[in-house]
Order: C-alpha cells, then structure tokens, then sequence
C-alpha cells in the first residue's frame, strides 16, 4: 500500500462526506494504492454514524473511535500506530486542508527523499487572532529547534512510514512532530507551501487556551529532549549558580560586620537577596537529584532509536 490518509476528528459530520469524496477523487486519478484512516476523537455529533455510512459505501475507508474525547495528540497517535502505507498523510478533517496536495507531498517523500514534509499555510483564511500569535509561535519553535520551517503546527504533512512508527505523539504534541522526528533522528525534514480554506462547517475545536498550553508544551519538550537523560545538569548548575551568588552575598555582608563592624546587618536589602538566592539554590539541587532520580527509573532509559544493524 502507497498511502495511508490518517484523519483525526471531533465532532466534524458535515465535513465528512465532502472530504472522503475530495480524497477518493484524487487518490483514483493518480491510482495510487491507498486507505482513508478516520479516527473519531469522542465526538458527540452524528460523525461516527457517518464514517460508518462511508466505510460501507468504499472499503478503503476505516474508522476506529474514541470512547471518549483524547485530543488530536492521541488520535494521531492510534492512525499512525494503525496505518500500514509506505507514505502517511495527515490531514485535518474540517476541509480546510486539501486533498489535491497528496500527490505532491508523496512525490516528496518518495521522490525527493524527505522523511516529513510539512503543509505550510502560506495564505492562511483564519481570524487574525489566531493567525499572529501563531507567527510569533512558529519563530520561536523555529528558532529552539533548529528546524527552518514556517508553519509546525499545519495538519497537513507527509510522513515516511518508518517516521510515524518510530515517535511518540503524546499529550498535546501534535504542534511538535518535526521536533519529535528530528529528535528521533529523522532530520531530512522539508516544506511544502499549500492552499487553505477557510473552515466550511462546524467551529474550530481549540480555544485561546492553546497559546498558553502551546507554550508549556514548547518548554517540556525542550527540557526534555535536552536533559531528560541528564536532568541533574540543568538543575545543579542553576543551583550552584543561585547558591553561590547568595554564598558570596552572605560572605560580603560578613565580612563587613566581623571586619570592619557594620552593624544591622539585617536591615540592608541585599542581606534578603542573599538569604534567598541560597536557599533557591538548595531547592534547584533537590529537585536535580529527585529528577535524576526518576529518570534512572523510567522504563525507557535505555530506549535508543537503531537505524541499523549487521550480521545479527
Ligand atoms: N480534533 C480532534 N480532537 C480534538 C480537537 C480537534 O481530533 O480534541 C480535530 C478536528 O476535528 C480537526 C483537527 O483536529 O479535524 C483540527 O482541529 P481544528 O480545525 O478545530 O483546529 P484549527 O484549524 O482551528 O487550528
Ligand atoms: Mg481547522
């Protein structure tokens, strides 16, 4: 099979048939070999009952759904653990992504060699609201991760299989996967400008709070993917940075109260500060020994990402 289209949706019935039919339409004329992967994310609509509807009508069509609502993050996680295509395709299920990029995004992995390529809404139709706070998002992820691409968070995007077998989208990841892919190992990572539509049915399943969790989101995986292995390296040199800057305050003020008697020494500020940055420092250590401590523990401390082997 050449291509696996993985949908992950809420609550998007009206969509349904139109995108299934948009993609039936351009997958034929190209002939690829193909399944249309629809995962119902909880939806309280009449969506499942539809993707039942068009699983009988064509049996390139699968549905698997969500007792109750996971999140994008895992619906995307469940098609790719699922789709058996050499290339996987994501897509939005809100028609505002659009099937006649399929072929184009294939030729670029197969082809061109890309391990992802991601959709890149150049000329994008929503609110400015969201439009400008998501620039300054891609700049910064751009920038933290190394990774020139425009657009991190566009539903659209190719995978070669072995990329979507081999990352674990988890929690609200899904704005990462070229961070996840790179961090794998998986760097050919390309873009691809595509066309937008504005949204035709339904209301976008994301409020303002994505900014914030976007941005938590943004600090974890960078915390984790740079010290995961070694949290102690990021703790103990805060601490000792903070622990050392109240050290010498402290030091300073003693000096000028044994030495040269500079009474009330308490009553100066910086006397505070000192306190202060010392005992921050302890707490950065203990938090640096019990991260170390749990990340020796975890399951996956040994888990590495084996490209290849010989003569096993
Ligand atoms: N979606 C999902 N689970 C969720 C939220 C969204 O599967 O908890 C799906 C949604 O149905 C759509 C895609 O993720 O197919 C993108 O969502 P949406 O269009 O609401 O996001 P926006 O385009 O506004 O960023
Ligand atoms: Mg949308």
């Amino acid at each position: 099979m050449q291509i696996s289209v993985v949908v992950p949706l809420l609550n998007e019935q009206e969509s349904l048939p139109e995108l299934t039919a948009w993609i039936h339409r351009v997958l034929n004329a190209h002939q690829f070999s193909y399944e249309v992967i629809l995962i119902d994310d909880g939806s309280r609509d009449g969506s499942w009952e539809m993707i039942t509807e068009l699983v009988q009508q064509n049996n390139t069509v699968k549905g698997i759904k969500f007792r109750r609502n996971y999140g994008k993050s895992a619906a995307l996680s469940e098609g790719f653990r699922v789709a058996q295509g050499d290339v996987v395709i994501t897509m939005d299920a809100d028609l505002q992504d659009s099937p006649d990029e399929v072929p184009g995004l294939y030729r670029m992995v197969t082809v061109d060699g890309f391990d992802l390529v991601s959709g890149w809404k150049k000329k994008r139709h929503d609110p400015a609201s969201k439009r400008w706070p998501s620039k300054l998002f891609n700049r910064v992820t751009g920038y933290m991760s190394g990774i020139a691409i425009h657009d991190f968070n566009c539903g659209l995007k190719a995978y070669k299989k072995e990329v979507v077998k081999n990352i674990e989208v988890y929690g609200e990841m899904h704005r990462y996967i070229p961070l996840l892919a790179k961090w794998a190992g998986f760097t050919r990572i390309g873009e691809k400008e595509v066309v937008h539509y504005p949204r035709k049915y339904g209301v976008t399943k994301f409020g303002w709070e994505r900014f914030i969790n976007g941005f938590l989101d943004l600090l974890s995986i960078i915390f984790v993917a740079r010290f995961g292995k070694r949290p102690m390296h990021l703790f103990g040199t805060l601490g000792l940075i903070s622990f050392f800057a109240g050290f010498l305050i402290l030091l300073y003020l003693s000096i000028g109260k044994i030495f040269f008697d500079v009474t009330k020494m308490t009553e100066r500020p910086i006397f505070y500060l000192g306190l202060v940055t010392m005992v921050i420092g302890v707490q950065l250590f203990l938090s640096g020994f019990l991260a170390e401590l749990i990340s020796r523990n975890a399951h996956d401390r040994n888990a590495y990402q084996v490209d290849k082997q010989l003569n096993f």
